[in-house]
């Protein structure tokens, strides 16, 4: 069988027959794929730690006769976090989610791939807020689908908006100035800070955004509006976003 290697990272897995796994791959050179990993369940498999959730591998892979290649060799890059912490896991949960559910297989694209690869290693990273990496993940992923939002007029009647407050509408598709507000009981008040970061989030200036000091009423209000664009965009809700939900709660 013919090889060849790219980089990977881990979106989802699934254990399948006495010792194997069936894992969905983001990688660098050939988008998402589907990769079996065989004996990987086996005490002492050498491989087993790269079939771990999330993690980033250079991996080496065997063209499969059907759907999956078929992982040989792998080799960790950089650290790579335990995630034994809840709000972290459940964070690089949804990244991961949300990007299995966006991205079509075999497109490779190098910048989604460093764009899920960089949130998913901020979401094990203790000097990262992990709701701050899922906030921009989720901001740039609606610009690739196509769905930026209006952010400088009402996405209504057009007015240019003032520098206040403004209603995220997912259903008009952008900020609604005071007077058109009412016409979508489902939208989302946005502080005048709120509106800068979604601003930042769509210039895609990943430095600034670093820079960025969230607090928890910002990162509640950017949750929001990007469950309800995902809500409006995506036929289904992620499955793994009410797991955020019960343990951000706690
Ligand atoms: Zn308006």
């Amino acid at each position: 069988m013919p090889t060849y290697v790219t980089d990977g990272v881990i979106l989802r897995r699934v254990d399948y027959g006495e010792a194997d796994r069936i894992l969905t791959v983001l990688t660098r050179d050939h988008g998402k794929i589907g990769v079996i990993a065989r004996g990987v369940r086996k005490s002492g498999s050498r491989m087993a730690a790269h079939t771990d959730l999330f993690a980033r591998s250079r991996m080496q892979l065997a063209r499969g006769r059907g759907e999956l290649d078929v992982l040989t060799q792998a080799e960790t890059l950089g650290p790579h976090a335990p995630l034994g912490d809840a709000r972290r896991a459940a964070c690089a949960s949804v990244c991961a989610e949300l990007a299995d559910r966006v991205l079509e297989s075999n497109h490779p694209d190098e910048e989604t791939f460093q764009l899920v690869a960089d949130a998913l290693a901020d979401c094990t990273d203790d000097d990262r807020d992990p709701r701050a990496a899922l906030v921009w993940l989720s901001r740039r992923m609606i610009d690739r689908l196509g769905y930026a939002p209006q952010l400088y007029r009402c996405a209504s009647c057009s007015t240019i908006l003032p520098q206040v407050s403004a209603w995220f509408s997912a259903v008009a598709g952008g900020l609604l100035c005071v007077g058109c507000a009412v016409a979508d009981l489902g939208a989302v008040e946005c502080s005048v800070r709120v509106i800068k970061v979604l601003r930042v989030a769509a210039d895609g200036d990943a430095a600034l955004y670093r820079r960025l000091r969230l607090d928890e009423a910002e990162l509640v209000t950017l949750e929001m509006v990007a469950e309800r664009e995902l809500a409006q965009h995506l036929d289904r809700q992620l499955r793994s976003l009410p797991v955020l939900r019960a343990i951000e709660r706690r």
